[in-house]
């Protein structure tokens, strides 16, 4: 039987790529969706579909999700990925780099989830994704609009779940620790970027690959419908906080 179509984002790097990578070696057609489509078309997945996606824009992101249904069939799966994280001290941060976070990690995810959410209701078949973090369960220093963000996503998912259970749609939250990706490489302020990196050093530079991550991801998908692996919490051993 063929596989069905998985909409990711944010997957020109890091988790989001990680997860590209492992869905089409599964078989999958795919749709990937980030800024930088250069480096999705770079991975040259087979049975995919590449497009310049800013998640904050509803309508581009609606338009891609169109075309690859029509190329590929229904989407069942979303990997509601793509994030950034700009830390900062609330009493110095710029309030546009607030502003970013809670369009891309929140509004962006709710732009995905509507996106894809109607059709997997209608089929009774679907599962969402949403990639959350540690730091959506308890927080950290120098992270305060960061943790706003991903606390969002574990509510807003977990609200989700209820709502879509009936329909046999599941919704998953995927909670990493710290990560070996881009992802800090956004924050502009060098000296919480230096203890950042000083803090993953403390962890015998052991911290979770974005294929580790990609695999959970994987695993909680692969599961058979009537199971829904509800949260997967995951960090290096050696992450303490
Ligand atoms: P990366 O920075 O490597 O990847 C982030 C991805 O998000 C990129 O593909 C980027 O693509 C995309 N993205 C950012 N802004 C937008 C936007 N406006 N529109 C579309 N795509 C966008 O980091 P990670 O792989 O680590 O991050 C993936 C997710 O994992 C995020 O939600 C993050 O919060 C979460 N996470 C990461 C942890 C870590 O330690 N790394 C820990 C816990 C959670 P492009 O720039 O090309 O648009």
């Amino acid at each position: 039987m063929s596989k069905s179509l998985i909409v990711i984002t944010g997957a020109s790097s890091g988790i989001g790529e990680a997860t590209a990578r492992l869905l089409s070696a599964a078989g999958h057609p795919l749709l990937l969706m980030a800024r930088r489509v250069e480096r999705l078309e770079a991975m040259q997945l087979p049975n995919t579909l590449s497009r310049h996606v800013d998640i904050t824009d509803r309508v581009s992101l609606l338009a891609a999700v169109a075309e690859a249904q029509s190329l590929f069939g229904p989407a069942d799966a979303l990997i509601n990925n793509a994030g950034v994280m700009l830390l900062g001290e609330m009493s110095k941060q710029d309030p546009a780099q607030w502003d970013q976070m809670l369009d891309v990690n929140v509004k962006g995810l709710l732009n995905g989830i509507h996106a894809v959410a109607a059709g997997m209701v209608e089929r009774k078949h679907g599962t969402i994704i949403n990639v959350s973090s540690v730091a959506g369960r308890k927080t950290f220093p120098n992270h305060v609009a960061y943790v706003g963000t991903k606390f969002a996503v574990h509510g807003l998912s977990e609200n989700l779940r209820e709502e879509l259970s009936p329909h046999n749609v599941r919704v998953v939250t995927i909670a990493p620790g710290a990560v070996d990706t881009e992802l800090l490489s956004h924050t502009t302020d060098e000296e919480i970027k230096t203890g950042y990196r000083a803090w993953k050093r403390d962890m015998g530079g052991t911290v979770l690959s974005a294929n580790d991550v990609a695999s959970a991801i994987v695993y909680a998908y692969q599961q058979p419908q009537n199971v829904c692996i509800r949260e997967i919490v995951m960090a290096a051993t050696r992450q303490q906080a």
